[in-house]
Formats: structure tokens, sequence, C-alpha cells
């Protein structure tokens, strides 16, 4: 009994880490709007033009590259 409950708070703990982590990485693959995926706000339409499917502003973009390289071994 003592052993499940202790699996459950790790399950939990593991859950709101995986659903922190998706929050920050969400990429849906068909993505077509207009705003940042991380900061929402509008991404400017010479940027979506120049970078066509771009899902997030320069800045954004900038630091989710910074953290997948981080990211992959
Ligand atoms: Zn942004």
């Amino acid at each position: 009994m003592d052993d499940m409950d202790r699996v459950q708070g790790v399950n939990e703990d593991f859950q709101e880490f995986a659903l922190g982590l998706n929050r920050r990485t969400r990429e849906p693959a068909n993505y077509t709007g207009t705003e940042c995926l991380d900061c929402e706000e509008e991404i400017p339409e010479d940027r979506r033009k120049a970078v066509p499917g771009c899902r997030r502003c320069i800045s954004c973009q900038e630091e989710h590259e910074l953290l997948s390289h981080w990211r992959t071994p």
C-alpha cells in the first residue's frame, strides 16, 4: 500500500512535469495561425512571408532553437 502511494505521487509529479514541458513545446503539425506559439503575439507578416510556415516570432524562435539544441544530446 505504501509503495502504491509512492508510485502515485511520482506519477503526479511526472504528469505535472510533462504538462509543463508540453505547454512549452506544443507544436501542432499543421499549424496555420498567425500567432507565435510561445508568446501568442502576432507574427509580423514580413516574417511569415520570409519564412513560410513559421510558428514563432523571431525571439521565441531563437529561444526555441537554443532549447532544442540543449535538449538534443
Ligand atoms: Zn513569440
